[in-house]
């Protein structure tokens, strides 16, 4: 498991990926990316840095979903009720 969360925190610090990219990098399942993230999280912040999160948005009319606390992927758009959301992103800055 820690040599898991190591290995997607030596990713974000080099770019900016979404869960699945991370997944298959890692050979994990999205679900697991996203249950690793608030560990990835505190360890990230003890060394001074912070995990920014880009959130989903929706691909058909650009709605934003910035209030959603927990970064996982919304399935649906609230506001144009298509499926086409865009993944959250995540990098370590
Ligand atoms: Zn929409």
């Amino acid at each position: 498991m820690a040599t898991i969360r190591q290995q997607i925190i030596d990713m974000l610090q080099e770019g900016i990926f979404d869960a699945r990219e991370l997944s298959q990098a890692l050979g994990i399942r999205e679900k697991e990316v996203y249950e690793h993230m608030p560990h990835i999280e505190k360890t990230v912040v003890s060394q001074g840095k912070t995990v920014e999160i880009i959130p989903s948005h929706c691909t058909v009319c650009g709605f934003t979903f910035k209030d959603r606390k927990r970064p996982s992927r919304p399935s649906r758009c609230p506001k144009c009720k298509r499926e086409r959301i865009e993944s959250p992103k995540f990098t370590i800055r």
